[in-house]
């Protein structure tokens, strides 16, 4: 199948993948850009002094059937044991690596100005991995140009994005809102038994999980990431992270018996991480400017909402 239309896709989470993959389906010539090193956006894992932490998402709730499909033709498998939520096999990282695989995905790589001009969309790029960020094209600001532009995105990220060009759609945004995180990641050199999964009712901590009880995680030292409530997150998002770990640790030990000191503690702050208000629509589309915007934050805070955003707006474009 020739190429018919090209879209650039800022933001290579699970919506810009799964419109992406739709378009690319269909026969579009499609580009990510994502400022992270890798694919996945919230679906995240760090590798730390031989530790394993999926610090963002931690599962994949399945209700809508296409996307239990997708999940499972992505390796994805049935965790914690029971029920009806998906891990990555062995991360979220893979995860999502397998999502992206076949994709264009351009990495470290920082939109930071879009502008349509006669021959279509063109961004300003960065490269996101050097400090300051350097121009990824020294000859010209703008690089390549592109028929559809989509923003896959959180909102207040791609609400500055569209007020520097007076999209309406930055107007749209103003009634989301999404609630900041506390991730804790704990790894313990010696075998220190514990519980795989708690939710404490009480105090800051919201969800503490045993990592290398996911499937294929294979031997491991054991490691725990915990994640602080909403609530709690957003009355200490300024706090230093010696703080946060210091004050979740305690939380930590109580709620799951372990008082063993860690080999490894790290605290990482997620500002956008779960869709409280969300827009309560499947996805933006401007016909005119050929201008689109998906992400959780359409639907919900869930996986699932950012591929059937993703997914809908790809239907959109190719219907
Ligand atoms: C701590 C935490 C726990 C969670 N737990 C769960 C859970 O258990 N179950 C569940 O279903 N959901 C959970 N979620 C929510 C879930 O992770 C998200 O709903 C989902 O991953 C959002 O996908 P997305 O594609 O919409 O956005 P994102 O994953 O945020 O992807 C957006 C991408 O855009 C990139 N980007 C942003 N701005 C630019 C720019 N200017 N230029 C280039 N790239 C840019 C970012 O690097 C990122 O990769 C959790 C989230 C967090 C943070």
């Amino acid at each position: 199948m020739g190429i018919t239309k090209t879209a650039a896709i800022v933001g290579a989470g699970m919506a810009g993948l799964t419109v992406a993959a739709h378009l690319a389906k269909m026969g579009w010539g499609v580009t990510l850009f994502d400022k992270g090193r890798k694919p996945g956006g919230r679906m995240a894992t760090r590798l730390q002094d031989g530790f394993i932490f999926n610090h963002g998402c931690q599962f994949a709730s399945a209700h809508d059937a296409g996307f239990r499909a997708a999940l499972i033709a992505n390796q994805a498998k049935i965790w914690p044991a029971t029920g009806n939520k998906f891990s990555g096999t062995p991360s979220m990282a893979s995860l999502a690596a397998s999502f992206a695989s076949g994709l264009n995905v351009q990495l470290n790589t920082h939109v930071s100005f879009m502008a349509k001009q006669d021959a279509g969309w063109r961004l300003s790029l960065h490269d996101a991995s050097t400090t300051p960020p350097g121009l990824v094209d020294p000859q010209g600001e703008l690089s390549a140009a592109f028929d559809a532009l989509i923003l896959a995105i959180p909102a207040p990220q791609a609400t500055a994005l569209l007020a520097a060009i007076n999209h309406p759609f930055a107007g749209e945004l103003a009634k989301v809102h999404l609630a900041p995180c506390w991730a804790l990641m704990l790894g313990f050199a010696g075998a220190t038994p514990g519980p795989d999964i708690v939710k404490p009712p009480t105090g800051p901590l919201s969800w503490i999980a045993r990592e290398n009880t996911r499937p294929g995680a294979g031997p491991q030292p054991v490691s725990y990431t915990a994640h602080a409530s909403a609530a709690w997150s957003a009355a200490h998002l300024e706090r230093p992270a010696d703080d946060i770990i210091a004050t979740l640790s305690t939380a930590f030990a109580q709620a799951t018996g372990i008082s063993a000191p860690a080999t490894l503690a790290r605290a990482h702050r997620w500002r956008y991480a779960l869709a409280d208000a969300p827009l309560s629509q499947d996805h933006l589309w401007d016909p005119h400017q050929q201008l689109g915007l998906c992400g959780d934050w359409c639907l919900a805070g869930k996986l699932e909402a950012a591929y059937l955003s993703g997914r809908s707006l790809g239907i959109r474009l190719t219907t």
